[in-house]
């Protein structure tokens, strides 16, 4: 094994949404290839083709190459073992199915619904889990033959051995051995002609030179059924990396149904793509010291599957929005306003307002992107508030006082030539020095004046240089009727 260059495959089933396991597993096996200079392969996984979604492989292709997970070989750049869409390597599971057939490890089952609903029945009723009873593995040669010539429908069966244990072994798991008599006889083949995933990756992996094959825990529980899959046909086993599961709580896994994270969601609620990519590839996995802003390339260096963990991880939304925020923090003033600006429309209409203060004073302030509107905008219009707002403890501020801090600024404002943050700064303290009195008692209702707004990106000196001369003074004076009716 070790000689053989790593090839490792992202198989996804192209559902129409990237889920954030699904992307994990991506990360990982592109990971785990280009650590060592290996190929990283895309396969579509299309033989559900009831689950077939128009437009779902774009959303695969566009996700992988928007977050840098170039591939190697996939069914747009061709490659040496290809078809790489299961759907168009159809005769290759048959031919492969017939084998095993051949080998007596597998069979032709020609169950009716109605027969497999009765077992299936019994089963519950027992309070047995349903296995197949091997029925149509006795049929006779001739009486397969027949069968098929009379078109009747069928599977194709995997024979599995009702006595003796099957032994895996998982980097991430160790290993896992479970008595045979716990094995289905799965299906390989479906009624349809088209194989199941079960064989279909066990086929592909092989005649694609798969080495390592990444995939989430939930395939663990199967691998035994693949290992005698690879046995009956004589194949080396690839090495099995499955990752952890990733909850949504202690109890909950991050699932789809739950309205839980998708790529596409977290883009669209205004997460960075290299954020997200960095949040996930610690999702079961850490370099094992406290660094935890890594760039993809940087991942490529250090990341050693053996150090992932077997341990659920969970999906910590606080920690994701503190990570986009230091991302947020490393793109220049430029790039920020840039991917800021659909936000701002969002929120302000405006057009006196400078958006690229507006920038200035978020660049810093923001974790989440889509958080943007509703910090913002009271800049386009001074929402209705209340004067409970104007009383704060800690800046010892009350109805009183807040009303003669905005008699004393008004006419301060008035005056002021040079509407810029220095101007208004330095003539704002001065004035505070004059009354004698605490910045908070000056600043707190200045800015509450100016927002209507307990909480504000920004304070006094940078919400009344934004909102420009004219505004500020129509809020302040608004402030006061409010307070003088109080
Ligand atoms: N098509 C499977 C899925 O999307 C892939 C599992 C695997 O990686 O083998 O879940």
């Amino acid at each position: 094994m070790c000689n053989h260059k790593i090839r490792t495959r992202y198989a996804p089933s192209p559902t129409g949404y990237m889920h954030v396991g699904n992307l994990r597993t991506a990360l990982y096996a592109y990971l785990i290839a280009k650590h060592e200079n290996g190929t990283f392969i895309l396969r579509i996984e299309d033989t559900d083709q009831e689950r077939y979604v128009e437009g779902a492989v774009d959303v695969i292709y566009n996700t992988m190459k928007i977050t840098g997970l170039i591939h190697d070989e996939g069914p747009d750049k061709g490659g040496p073992v290809g078809p790489y869409v299961q759907s168009e390597r159809k005769p290759i599971y048959m031919e492969y199915a017939k084998k095993l057939v051949d080998k007596g490890e597998a069979y032709y089952c020609f169950c009716s619904k109605e027969r497999l609903d009765m077992l299936k029945a019994n089963a519950e009723a027992l309070k047995r889990p349903f296995k197949y009873d091997k029925h149509c593995m006795h049929l006779s040669k001739e009486e397969v033959e027949e069968k098929l010539a009379a078109g009747v429908p069928y599977v194709i069966r995997q024979n599995n051995p009702t006595e003796g244990t099957t032994t895996f072994d998982d980097v991430i798991y160790g290993t896992i051995s479970v008595d045979n008599s716990e094995l289905e006889d799965m299906i390989l083949i479906k009624s349809d002609g088209y194989p199941t995933y079960n064989f279909a990756n066990v086929v592909d992996d092989h005649l694609m030179g798969i080495t390592h094959v990444v995939r989430g825990s939930e395939y663990l529980s199967s691998s035994p059924k693949y290992n005698r899959l690879y046995e009956a046909f004589g194949w080396d086993i690839p090495v099995y990396v499955h990752c952890p599961p990733i909850m949504k709580d202690a109890q909950h896994k991050l699932s789809k149904r739950n309205g839980d994270a998708s790529f596409e969601d977290l883009i669209a609620k205004g997460y960075l793509k290299d954020a997200v990519m960095n949040y996930i590839a610690l999702l079961g996995w850490n370099p094992g010291n406290t660094q935890e802003i890594f760039s993809l390339e940087e991942l490529v260096n250090i990341f050693d599957y053996r150090q992932i963990n077997k341990a659920p991880a969970i999906f910590d939304p606080i920690k994701l929005k503190w990570m986009n925020g230091e991302y947020i923090r490393k793109l220049t003033l430029e790039e920020f306003h840039e991917m800021a600006l659909p936000y701002y429309k969002e929120a302000i209409k405006n057009s006196n307002i400078d958006l690229m203060k507006v920038s200035k004073l978020l660049h810093t302030r923001t974790e989440v992107l889509g958080e943007i509107p509703e910090q913002i905008d009271f800049f386009d219009v001074l929402p209705e508030y209340s004067n409970d707002l104007y009383i704060h403890k800690k800046m010892k501020t009350n109805l009183e006082n807040s009303l003669e801090s905005l008699e004393k600024v008004l006419p301060l404002f008035e005056t002021i030539e040079n509407w810029d943050f220095n101007t208004l700064h330095d003539s704002i303290l001065k004035l505070v020095e004059e009354m004698g009195i605490k910045n908070g008692v000056m600043l707190w209702p200045i800015r509450t004046a100016l927002s209507g707004k307990a909480f504000t990106p920004g304070g006094a000196f940078e919400l009344a240089e934004i909102l420009g001369k004219e505004e500020s003074i129509r809020r302040i004076k608004i402030g006061i009727d409010k307070l003088k009716n109080a």
